[in-house]
């Protein structure tokens, strides 16, 4: 399975461009989700420091530190506005159709949803951008 976030711009171009041939070719296969993104609780990286030995065993000192924004798969920019998308991709064949992972970054939006977003604000939206 491979899941990625995108800011709108980036989730709207790729969802557009669609599956590559050649991933198809191999089995996969995918859902796209819009969603309003929320940062969830424990959002970080644990950075390990210490000996070469200690940090192979995991056994070095540990700090975690909290990410700030939640930031696009494609273009590395944080993720701002009321609308994201979220991507699953998963081999047909081999792999069950992968539980909601999307809901641990936000509420799950139907895309009749975001077409009243953007009519409320006349396409001024700014996650449309
Ligand atoms: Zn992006």
């Amino acid at each position: 399975m491979n899941r990625s976030l995108y800011c709108r711009k980036c989730g709207e171009a790729s969802k557009k461009k669609g599956m590559h041939p050649e991933d198809k070719k191999m089995g996969w296969t995918g859902r796209w989700h819009y969603v309003s993104p929320v940062m969830p609780k424990g959002h970080g990286i644990t950075l390990i420091t210490g000996n070469d030995v200690s940090v192979l065993e995991g056994k070095g000192n540990r700090e975690f530190i909290p990410m700030s924004s939640l930031y696009c798969d494609q273009c590395g920019e944080p993720i701002t506005g009321d609308i994201a998308l979220a991507r699953t991709m998963w081999h047909y064949e081999d792999e069950p159709t992968p539980p909601l992972w999307e809901n641990d970054y936000g509420n799950i939006l139907p895309p009749q949803a975001v077409a009243v977003m953007d009519a409320l604000t006349d396409g001024k939206n700014p996650s449309s951008t």
